[in-house]
Order: structure tokens, then sequence, then C-alpha cells
């Protein structure tokens, strides 16, 4: 794609970056097939090379987005599909992620909106905040009924039909709190390695219970896993939202404590739970390499991380569980697949410890969680997820897997088959306690 930007612009290195990824599209178009928003809507503007060109033409003219801009932006998953099927490489999440920061920037939103947003921005990365949000959102859970109910049209969602979202994903219970950061969890027989596991903001309070498998499993097999002290959110819901001061102030706060902790007591890898966050951790560098201070830690950092089930493909997982036939039908979340290229290995996991795992059909397509998505996009969310739904119900699982919270509560708001993590599964192949029983 021929771009148009002055030397002035080319100074700024996000343009440069910008220019690069926009002159790599051919507009070949082969992106749109598998774009979630192209695919339920049908709009050229609701597709990859759509937005594409929309953030060239507001890149280039360096001027506020119009609302119309701003709408097919925000309808954006960011899930990554595209980037799996373009031929020439594209790098659309940092093109998409640049864009999020310009609107933040430059476009005023509807008050309403920047109120809601504020608010989300603000709750969800704190734990402490987002439990005391979830138990008042239960108990308004009635009052959901008075609100708006899904449209089936193309038109932005308004307040009340976001707070119905909202209150529609709110758990009947919470469980408790799990272990506290700073803990460290020896490993049973000889020590074989030592990691730092990722404690997550949402998945903590709405289901501490994977980690704890995921700990299950790692001292189970020798490893020594430390829950690091004065860690935060690692930043990828602001930055889905294109607040990059907050997400980068969190990502620096989490590089500063893991180095700190692989300089003293040693850490073979930084694992991450929830597909979501560790996409953006292993981005660190690149988000930071602007960063005098921060860019070689950052690198470092986003080398050291792995999802849970690269790291446990290399240790050799002891079965000890006799399941019987129990049919699983794997989710792939966008952030590991495409995101991650991580699509295979969990299956393999899977597999080799006794469960039979099937896929899922148009397992490309998103479930429609994507962070903030499914408050913010109530109705393309809910049509994606009752589409996921559907497909997944075509293998008649006994349970659904995912390596992610966001895909397990959007996925559990359709279907009364049990949803659990990937890494549930491993401890109880592994002699844990059975999942999807809680
Ligand atoms: S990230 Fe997903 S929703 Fe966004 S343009 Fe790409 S395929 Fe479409
Ligand atoms: S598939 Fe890639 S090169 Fe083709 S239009 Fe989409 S982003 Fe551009």
């Amino acid at each position: 794609m021929k771009t148009e930007f002055s030397l002035a612009q080319l100074a700024d290195p996000d343009i440069k970056e910008a220019d690069k990824i926009l002159r790599a599209c051919v507009h070949c178009g082969f992106c749109t097939a598998t774009c979630p928003t192209y695919v339920l809507l049908g709009d050229e503007l609701d597709s990859p090379r759509g937005r594409i060109y929309l953030i060239k033409e507001m890149l280039e003219k360096d001027k506020p987005p119009t609302a119309d801009v701003v709408k097919h932006i925000d309808r954006c998953l960011s899930c990554l599909a595209c980037m799996t099927t373009c031929p020439s490489g594209v790098n659309y999440m940092h093109l998409v992620d640049q864009a999020r920061v310009r609107i933040e920037r430059d476009y005023s939103r509807p008050l309403t909106e920047r109120l809601l947003r504020s608010v989300l921005a603000f709750v969800l990365p704190r734990p402490g905040l987002f439990r005391i949000s979830m138990i008042l959102a239960r108990l308004a859970r009635p009052l959901a009924a008075l609100l708006p109910t899904p449209s089936v049209g193309a038109s932005t969602p308004g307040l009340l039909r976001r707070i119905k979202a909202m209150l529609a994903l709110a758990p009947r219970g919470l469980p408790r709190p799990g272990p506290a950061a700073g803990t460290v969890f020896a490993p049973l027989g000889r020590r074989r390695g030592r990691v730092a596991l990722l404690q997550g903001c949402a998945q903590q309070v709405l289901a501490p219970r994977i980690n704890q498998a995921a700990i299950n499993v790692l001292t189970r097999h020798g490893i020594e896993v430390v829950l690091v002290k004065d860690e935060q959110c690692c930043g990828a819901l602001t930055h889905h939202m294109g607040q990059d001061g907050d997400a980068l102030e969190r990502a620096r706060a989490n590089v500063t404590v893991w180095q700190r902790e692989a300089d003293g007591e040693g850490l073979d890898a930084i694992l991450v739970t929830a597909s979501g966050c560790g996409t953006v951790v292993k981005d660190y560098g690149y988000l930071l390499r602007e960063d005098k201070t921060f860019a070689e830690p950052a690198q470092r950092i986003s080398a050291l991380t792995k999802d849970i089930t690269e790291y446990l493909a290399r240790l050799e997982l002891v079965p000890s569980t006799q399941k019987g036939d129990v049919t699983i039908a794997y989710h792939s979340a966008c952030s590991l697949q495409h995101g991650q290229k991580i699509s295979q290995l969990p299956k393999e996991l899977l597999s080799k410890n006794g469960f039979v795992v099937k896929d899922v059909p148009e397992s490309h397509l998103c479930c429609g969680s994507a962070g903030t998505y499914n408050i913010l996009q109530p109705d393309i969310a809910i049509r994606l997820r009752d589409r996921k739904v559907a497909n997944i119900a075509m293998v008649e699982p006994d349970m659904i897997a995912a390596g992610n919270i966001g895909c397990m509560v959007q996925i559990a708001g359709g279907t009364s088959v049990p949803v659990v993590h990937t890494i549930e599964l491993l401890d109880w192949a592994t002699g844990g306690p059975r999942p999807g029983l809680n």
C-alpha cells in the first residue's frame, strides 16, 4: 500500500512503524474471510482491510478521527485472526493499537461513554475493587430485566445496554481469594526449575482455582513457583482501550519486579495462564522499545514469558488418573492461537494425558469476549458467543477447555456444559481434583 507521510511525520518512531506496516499490505483482502466482524456485518469498513485504510487516513491526515471511523475501529475485537490469515505479514496488532491510542488522544467520546470507559479502566485492573464491583453487580442483577435487550442492528450500543451486558457477566458467587502475592510454593521432591506465575487481575477474583491448578501441576513435577510481590495487572485491559500511559506504567512496574526476582533467586520462566495477558507481556519488549531505561529489560522479560502449556510441554507430565472417555471441546482463544501462535500444543497435551480432544468448527472465529469488548459491544459479542456455542455443541463434549478466563466466562454464559481451563484438566490428569464441579 502506498503511503504519503511527510518526512516530519516519519521522524516520529510510531509513524515510521505504522508506515512500515501499511506498506506491507497489498490489499488482497484474504483477511476479510476470517474477520469475525466482517463475517457478521458484511461491511468492508468492518474488515481488516477496511480498517487499515481508515487508520492510514487518520494517521496521514493527523486530524481527529470522525465518529464513523471510531465506530469501525471500536468494533474490531483485536482477535488478530487477520494476522494469521495475511500472506504479507501485516502486523495489524501494532497498527490498531496505535489507532486506539490516537482515538483516545484526539477524539472526544460522548460523556457517558467516557465515564464507562474510565470506570472499567480503573476497576478491572484492581482485584480488590473488581471483587467489590462483582458483589454489587450480583446484587443488581435482578434489575437487568428492565434494561434494553440486544439489538441486531449495527448501531453503537447505549449506556444502559452496556450496563445490562456487564450485569449479565457477573458470577452468581465469588470463590475465596487465592494465595497472597509473595508466596513461594516449594516443589515436591528434587527441584527441577523455578518460575514466576502471573497472578492476573480479573482471573484471581473470578477463578483462583486456575492458578491453583497450575501451582499443583508445577510443584508436582518439581518446579518451584513464586507469586511475585508488587506485581500489577499486565496492562492489557487499558492497552486495548488506547490508554497507553497506564498500560506502559504497569509494564514498567512488572518488568522491575520480575527482573528483581530473576536476578535474585532466579527464574526459568514467567508463566501466564490467561492468554490475553500473555500476548501483551510477550510484547513488552516492543511496547517499551523507545524507553532507554526499560527497552532491554523488557525484551528480557518478554523472552522469559511463556504460556503455561508451552512450559509444560517441556516437562514430561506423569498422568495418574483413570478418567474414562472424557470428550473435550478445545476452544482456541484468539490471543493464544493468533496472538501467540499456539494452537496445537494445548490439544496435544490434553490428548497425551488421556482426554479425547475435539476441534470446534470455525475455531478461528472469536467468541466475542476480547477484554472489555463484551461490555462495550455487547450485541456483536453475543452473536459471536452464540455462534461459538452452537459450533461447540456440534462436537457434543463433556467439557469445554480454554486457556483464557475471558473466553471461559463468555462461553459459560451461553451453555450448560462445564467450561474449564486447560491446566485444570492437566491437574486432574496428574492427580488433582476433577474440575467443573464448582
Ligand atoms: S483483529 Fe479480528 S476483528 Fe479486528 S480486523 Fe482483525 S480479524 Fe477483524
Ligand atoms: S490479507 Fe494482509 S495484505 Fe491482504 S488485505 Fe489483508 S492485511 Fe492487507
